[in-house]
């Protein structure tokens, strides 16, 4: 086996390399077509308005909208703020300070921060959230938003793909619901867009966000549809200035940013297909080879119903930062957020039901455009190599082996 360049990225659901297509796009905007397209009394304006109304188009295509329905903005996180919160505000049913709620609104406790933390905002200010707990396998289904619906319900916001195990919610099937109730639904689409088909009329979508640095684009931008027709959807403003986007995000344009958003949608429309069989192959090859290699590994999530190019994978007997420590050479998440000082196991896969310890040891692989056989090969070899070790040192592994039950262990406390 050719031994691949290291290190080996295998984390394109935290981020995207950008394509050198998308690159070249956008670096006369650096540099000769720097006008602001607000600029509506010369040519510098117009042109840089005409690379925005072309990457509009782009993004409209990917996405089966309408031009006029692609509001740009710095990202998902920045849409989801804007749609959550604009939404709530606009459609509210009582006022605030009334002594009643001020509206019902349903999302889900796997979602990303950027939609839990507007949600828990809204819910201090007076509104009242209902956090949906899917069951073991990830997946939020039109009859657990049914049942959670109330007469004063205003809006739904449901992820289309979750970022960490990546199942994939039945979002037509709850974007059908929400039309038939008058309810505004709200997509996280930011690890959905550009991988799948998207389509916002057949997906009963009013509000859908998503990012361009998850689809090999820039950093930085990202936009959200907002829905003009059957129902037009309004949003009272969350940032006030100059009326850009329609009103909805005030700011001179990220124009290169944006140019290269559309290219990068451009060139998702072209591949996305090949890339999700290609990647799709490749992911059920590493996860074949690692479980037919390695016991007592559990693959979180829905099996079939999930994104092609991301597997989250837990292994029994294993200390997770050490996992993460012999297997350095391969860039991927775990399912431990190391960032703070306490170590917090994953919220998501402690939501579906994962225990602390194997949400510490489990490991988010996402393959991406670039990722080839050799760099997948390269991967199990280590991870099954990692494993086999730390197994080899733990006590309790060996227990195991002895078969002894874990469980009914009375360990000395201190
Ligand atoms: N939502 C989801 C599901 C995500 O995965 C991410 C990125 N991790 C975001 C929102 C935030 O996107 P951005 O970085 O564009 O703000």
């Amino acid at each position: 086996m050719t031994t691949p360049a290291l290190p080996i990225y295998l984390d394109h659901a935290a981020t995207t390399p950008c394509d050198p297509r998308v690159v070249e796009a956008m670096l006369p905007y650096f540099t000769t077509l720097y006008g602001n397209p607000g600029s509506r009394n010369h040519s510098f304006g117009w042109d840089a308005e005409h690379g925005v109304d072309t990457a509009r188009e782009q993004v409209a295509a990917l996405i089966g909208a309408d031009e006029k329905e692609v509001v740009f903005t710095s990202g998902a996180t920045e849409s989801n703020n804007i749609a959550i919160r604009g939404a709530a505000l606009m459609y509210e049913k009582n006022p605030a300070g009334s002594g009643k709620p001020r509206g019902h609104i349903i999302t889900c406790i796997i979602e990303h921060k950027a939609v839990l933390d507007p949600c828990k905002r809204l819910q201090k200010e007076g509104f009242e959230v209902t956090f949906l707990e899917p069951p073991a396998d990830g997946i939020v289904t039109a009859d657990m938003v049914k049942n959670a619906m109330r007469d004063d319900t205003i809006l739904v916001s449901i992820m289309w793909a979750n970022n960490e195990i990546g199942t994939i919610n039945q979002i037509r099937e709850i974007g059908k619901l929400c039309h038939e109730r008058g309810v505004v639904f709200h997509t996280d689409g930011t690890q959905w867009v550009g991988k799948m088909p998207t389509n916002v009329e057949a997906d009963n979508i009013d509000l859908m966000s998503f990012s361009g640095h998850k689809i090999y684009g820039p950093k930085g931008v990202g936009g959200l549809f907002v829905r003009r027709r059957k129902p037009r959807i309004r949003l009272t403003s969350i940032v006030d200035g100059g009326g850009q986007e329609r009103g909805f995000r005030s700011g001179t344009l990220n124009v290169t940013g944006i140019v290269g958003l559309g290219k990068a949608c451009e060139i998702a429309k072209a591949q996305m297909a090949d890339d999700a069989a290609r990647l799709g192959v490749l992911r059920k090859h590493l996860e074949d080879s690692v479980t037919a290699q390695l016991d007592h590994c559990q693959i979180n999530g829905h099996r079939e119903k999930r994104l092609p190019h991301l597997t989250n994978i837990s292994f029994g007997f294993v200390e997770g930062e050490s996992l993460m420590m012999a297997v350095k050479e391969i860039a991927c998440s775990s399912g431990s957020a190391c960032t703070s000082a306490s170590l917090e196991p994953s919220y998501v896969l402690k939501s579906i039901g994962v225990g602390d310890e194997l949400a510490h040891s489990s490991l988010r692989l996402s393959l991406g455009r670039q990722t080839t056989r050799e760099q997948v090969d390269y991967t199990v070899n280590a991870v099954v190599k990692a494993v086999r070790k730390l197994r080899e040192l733990s006590p309790l592994y060996d227990m195991h082996n002895e078969g002894i039950d874990l469980s009914k262990v009375q360990w000395a406390h201190h």
